[in-house]
């Protein structure tokens, strides 16, 4: 096979790699010849803008070059060793993450990615408790394996519920959508924490180890959620000895403008897990991060959980190189900056032209459009559904996306602007004006 022909990748693709979350014969999956910054491209010329950040990690662009390099000089140094030995890049890469998460959360457990970062920090709060039951937002994304997927809220969680898992949903803020008619942020925030306090005293307090959040959550819709809201979890934590998990997965290195999200808020939660942007996904990485006091619980005694990738020479080599790259670049500064000067000018100025978008609403790099059927009703422009982009409506939208160059992301009825935190003003524009164009396929669709 040709490794420059396109048609040949294609059909090998099709005879025998399995896709994620597809109805495998119904897909027609793009074979890609080559990406740099923040472009991708095919083998017929097509170049597309990357306002999509692959699956939202590439957050320091594609092909950088010092992590090219980085992993490169690893691979030629040590590539792999057990996850028992102490190794230089997996130290400097532990110590890295620690210096940059808030408060106390000094020690760093790997993983190979955001569901395992999960499934080990449910793990870590059933363990410091003694307690089983885990609380989650209906409208979150936590991952694709057992625990993960049953703390997820979208409808993927549905075929792989399982009863047994002890995982209860509740509501987190949402003005835009309500779930307690509310009218105002200061509304919404008192209303969504007296909600999880009622679900707390309804499940029993003392059968609770931990509510995992995403500090900004993501692939549910981008929803900041008001200020307080995160303080007030953190307080009915303390006050009921419930472990406060943030899912930093997404929202993490970066994208909302600083390092974490949580520094947004002030708040500091017991365990923090993050992947993604700590290496911007060049080779797989996740992880937690460990208050003390729950680190403590494993002094004496062994923590029974371990991978054989756990802090892998090549991941953790690349982790150092963009951490260091995005503090030399000022790339954290960079996605703030473009965010609050052109990103979030640009889209509202976008939404007032458009009859479909019906919010806009973001930080950093870190944006979501929430598409509707009618601005006065809110309806949604497709329905909340299991399929995620399916409908008309948004296929349309994201062809034409494609054939303006550019390369969105789509989750029902919203699509997000989520560049890699390295855009610079004049690719920021590109896309944003591309994207106003490829908004008219919406606006179709409108009543
Ligand atoms: N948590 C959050 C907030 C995520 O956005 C994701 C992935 O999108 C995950 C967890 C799961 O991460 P992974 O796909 O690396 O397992």
């Amino acid at each position: 096979m040709g490794v420059g022909d396109g048609r040949a990748v294609k059909a090998a693709d099709r005879a025998h790699v399995f896709h994620s979350w597809s109805a495998q014969g119904l897909i027609d999956p793009l074979p890609i010849a080559g990406a740099e910054g923040a472009y991708f491209w095919d083998y017929d010329g097509n170049r597309y803008l990357d306002f999509s950040s692959q699956l939202v990690n590439t957050n320091i662009g594609h092909q950088h070059p010092k992590v090219v390099a980085a992993i490169q000089e690893q691979a030629a140094k040590l590539c792999t060793i057990a996850p028992g030995f102490a190794v230089d890049v997996r130290s400097e890469a532990a110590r890295l993450v620690a210096e940059r998460t808030p408060g106390d959360l000094d020690k760093i457990f790997f993983t190979n990615g955001g569901a395992e970062a999960v499934e080990n920090a449910v793990r870590m709060a059933r363990l410091h408790t003694g307690r089983a039951k885990v609380l989650s937002a209906y409208r979150s994304y936590h991952g694709a394996t057992a625990t993960a997927i049953n703390l997820t809220g979208d409808p993927r969680r549905w075929p792989s519920d399982t009863a047994s898992a002890g995982v209860v949903h509740f509501w987190g803020p949402f003005l835009y959508r309500s779930a307690f008619h509310a009218e105002t942020e200061e509304q919404e925030c008192e209303r969504a924490l007296a909600h999880l306090e009622q679900t707390i005293a309804f499940e029993g307090p003392q059968s609770i180890a931990a509510i995992i959040l995403e500090t900004v959550p993501g692939t549910a819709g981008i929803m900041v959620p008001p200020a307080g809201y995160l303080a007030g979890v953190r307080e009915i934590c303390d006050r009921f000895g419930i472990v406060f998990i943030l899912d930093e997965v997404m929202a993490g290195f970066g994208r909302t403008g600083t390092w974490f999200a949580a520094d947004h808020f002030g708040v500091t939660p017991d365990l923090l897990t993050f992947a993604k942007g700590v290496n911007s996904g060049y080779v797989p990485l996740g992880g937690v991060a460990i208050s003390a006091e729950i680190a403590a619980t494993f002094d004496q005694r062994p923590y029974p959980g371990g991978l054989t990738y756990s802090g892998h020479p090549l991941a953790c080599a690349s982790a150092v190189a963009t951490m260091n790259a995005m503090a030399e670049e000022r790339i954290v500064e960079n996605a703030a900056e473009i965010g609050e000067r052109v990103i979030g000018p640009a889209l509202h100025e976008i939404a007032e032209r458009h009859p479909s978008v019906g919010e806009v609403r973001g930080m950093g790099v870190f944006w979501a459009l929430d598409l509707v059927k009618n601005k006065e009703t809110r309806e949604p422009l497709v329905p909340y559904n299991a399929s995620g982009a399916a409908g008309a409506p948004m296929a349309e939208f994201a062809a034409a996306c494609k054939r303006g160059g550019l390369w969105p992301f789509v989750n029902m009825n919203r699509t997000h602007v989520v560049p890699a935190c390295t855009i610079t003003e004049a690719e920021a524009k590109e896309g944003l004006a591309a994207l106003d164009e490829a908004l008219s396929a919406a606006d179709a669709h409108t009543v």
